[in-house]
């Protein structure tokens, strides 16, 4: 087919499955472009970044072309929400408008799953019919059955669709990592494990819908996606950070204390295994020249000498906590701590060098070509797995896993004796606890130069900006930028409140001017506010102040489950919702309910942020521009973008920050955001306010 004649079906296309969702429903301008911009990249290559304004209908602008064409095409989203919204609605949607046989599939991390042989560990140790209680929060049984009537229907296994919440302590006991799992092949429940399943499904889908962690962990380390013609990011504007937490590793003294019971674990099974007189065990050991007392030797370094140098983890981390490490002259606390964990790691390689020559002995290498096979079919972050069970010998299970997962703790160890350069490593305290984390400093080290380039890529996002490609190592003369704009008319609908009278926020005192201004507009707007923060102590602080002052329903992110929030905060008119980061994206609440958006002040990241300051070091000059800039630029346009989510929508977004109208940067801000009418006059806002005929006003 000409490459017109593909672009006027797809146009054609568009508008039967627009007309079908709605009467006399139209193709958007913005979304006609899209269409264009994609097909054209589907039959021509290259990489096109598309920069869709809020409504623009980006899915169907994308998912058109892309069906049409016949090609295998992989769908990457950042949250499950779009996920969901991609399986359940459009596609199928799209699909049966234009009656294309298709099928699709939804691939998530193995965790995601019912792990059969987790599950029926709960039923082998009781008597028939009476299952051994979950831990879980002392209902076991209760949970036990449910799970049980759920199993017996599901076809995907996907804890998702259980109607119980699925904690991550019942996830722990009813699902697996893939660090964890010991491979189809070697699993008594490999033939039906859904997990597995859902990897298959993906091979004969025409259509796979994946997470970004699960693209990037195929972008950089292979073997997760089966062969595609066209790659679609959506919410792209998360690639960046979802890369870096890929690739980065933490290192906490529970995690070592997490591997030792492995070890313990799998030594525990040897030994049984050598008194209950397995002959390969025996064999193993006699081959080996290893006496009765050398398993005690191996339990007294795992039981003892471990946990001792693991106490000692904490001390170094608190010594080192609050900056980078490793970079540059060592100090002497940041010496004193490599030779301690280069022990550790002598120590921890020695069981696991045993523990791998048990399982090589006890089921036979495998050759290398099936071990790839079995990598490929089973991995998700390819550990070292040189295991290959086979014959009919007892599963040395806990040995497997304990290899797995002490093999990937010491590559972690291994990356920070090595004083990796590509990683930017620091110590800091988190929620309390001491960890050491690794995250690699120029993401474009870790892609192939071609990895968006070599097949059609597209990559769109409300908020995307067009260097995405190059900070990710792209050759960006086959990379195309683009913007549509949104339908919405930002113009009449909206207003851009920004208060010159407030001082600049990073004085220090000057908070209460600001919650004072927050307690203002929620009085004038009765309520119907989302007031995103920065920080959790400004949001606490704000809402007593408001407490004080307000009359209207408040409610707090922390106090209850985020779904909780956004369903009151939509139902109930008056109620003004206090949230911080997690909230600034992915809500989505039309109608009067959210008719103001204030925004504390412009979210610059963090200025001690050890990675960020790596990377601003490495930009030199251009470090503001190149690294703040954008991240604050991307972050303000998602909680603006809270406001008008409908064509209908009307409403204030106020930013309480007064260098959006006075700093150097502030047009580059501006203009990232859709184009609202700006003022700096309370007045404005009033007067605006009574053009709104809000219900209650
Ligand atoms: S293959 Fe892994 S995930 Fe599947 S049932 Fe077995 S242990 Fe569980």
């Amino acid at each position: 087919m000409s490459v017109k004649k593909s672009k006027d079906n797809a146009e054609t296309a568009l508008l039967s499955v627009v007309q079908n969702l709605k009467q006399d429903g139209e193709i958007r301008l913005g979304q006609l472009e899209m269409l264009r911009q994609v097909d054209s990249i589907i039959h021509n290559g290259g990489c096109a970044v598309v920069k869709a304004g809020t409504g623009t209908g980006k899915s169907f602008a994308y998912l058109v072309p892309a069906l049409l064409s016949g090609k295998k095409i992989v769908i990457a989203t950042a949250t499950k929400t779009l996920q969901d919204q991609l399986a359940k609605n459009d596609l199928p949607a799209v699909s049966d408008t234009l009656d294309l046989e298709l099928s699709y599939a939804v691939l998530k991390g193995r965790s995601n799953y019912l792990c059969r042989k987790a599950f029926g560990e709960h039923i082998d140790e009781r008597n028939p019919g009476a299952p051994k209680l979950f831990s879980y929060a002392n209902k076991g049984f209760a949970v036990y059955e449910e799970i049980s009537d759920w199993l017996a229907v599901t076809e995907t296994g996907d804890l998702s669709e259980l109607d119980i919440e699925v904690t991550a302590d019942l996830a722990k006991e009813i699902s697996v990592t893939v660090d964890e799992c010991v491979g189809s092949r070697l699993c008594p429940k490999g033939d039906v494990c859904f997990a597995e399943k859902a990897k298959k499904r993906t091979e004969e889908a025409t259509v796979i819908v994946v997470n970004l962690h699960l693209l990037c962990l195929d972008m950089v380390y292979g073997k997760i996606l089966p062969n595609y013609d066209v790659l679609i990011v959506d919410e792209v504007h998360e690639l960046e950070d979802v890369l870096t937490k890929t690739l980065g590793f933490t290192i906490t003294s529970k995690r070592f204390r997490g591997a030792i019971a492995e070890l313990q674990s799998a030594l525990n099974e040897i030994s049984k295994l050598r008194s209950s007189g397995d002959s390969r065990t025996k064999d193993f050991f006699s081959k080996m020249g290893y006496q009765e007392t050398y398993l005690d030797a191996l339990f007294a370094t795992v039981s003892e000498e471990l946990p001792e140098s693991v106490a000692g983890i904490d001390d170094y981390l608190e010594m080192l906590s609050g900056r980078r490490i490793l970079y540059g002259e060592p100090s002497k606390a940041e010496t004193a701590f490599l030779a301690h964990l280069d022990i550790m790691a002598d120590k921890v390689q020695f069981i696991l060098d045993l523990l791998t020559k048990y399982l090589a002995h006890f089921s036979y290498l495998s050759s290398t070509k099936d071990r790839e096979e079995e990598e490929e079919f089973l991995s998700e972050k390819p550990v070292q797995r040189s295991v290959n069970l086979t014959g009919k010998a007892p599963l040395p299970d806990k040995t497997i896993r304990a290899v797995q997962v002490v093999t990937k703790l010491l590559a972690d160890m291994h990356h920070i004796l090595a004083k990796d350069a590509n990683f930017v490593i620091y110590a800091e305290r988190e929620a309390g606890f001491l960890k050491l984390e690794g995250m690699p400093l120029d993401l474009s080290l870790f892609l192939d130069k071609g990895t968006f380039t070599n097949k059609p890529t597209v990559m769109t996002s409300a908020t995307v900006d067009g260097a995405i490609v190059s900070r990710l190592g792209a050759d960006g003369d086959l990379v195309s930028f683009t913007e549509v704009q949104s339908p919405f008319d930002y113009h009449s609908n909206s207003l851009l409140y920004i208060p010159s009278h407030l001082p600049d926020p990073r004085k220090k005192d000057m908070s209460t001017y600001r919650y004072s201004e927050i307690a203002t507009l929620l009085k004038a707007f009765n309520g119907k506010a989302l007031v995103l923060f920065t920080s959790k102590a400004a949001m606490e602080e704000a809402y007593e102040f408001c407490l004080r002052k307000v009359s209207t329903n408040l409610i707090m992110q922390g106090r209850h489950s985020r779904r909780f929030l956004i369903d009151k905060f939509t139902a109930e008119r008056d109620t003004s919702l206090f949230a911080t980061m997690s909230f600034w994206q992915g809500v989505d609440v039309p109608g009067e309910s959210l008719s103001l958006v204030i925004i504390d002040k412009i979210p610059f990241p963090r200025p001690d942020d050890p990675l960020l300051m790596a990377r601003r070091e490495l930009a030199g000059e251009a470090g503001f521009v190149s690294i703040d800039l954008p991240k604050a630029a991307n972050l303000l346009a998602q909680g603006v973008g809270r406001l008008i989510r409908s064509s209908t929508d009307k409403g204030v977004v106020a930013v309480l920050d007064p260098r959006l109208n006075t700093a150097k940067y502030k047009n580059y801000l501006i203009s990232r955001l859709p184009a609202m009418p700006v003022t700096t006059d309370y007045k404005e806002v009033l007067s605006y306010l009574s053009t709104l005929a809000l219900n209650d006003n």
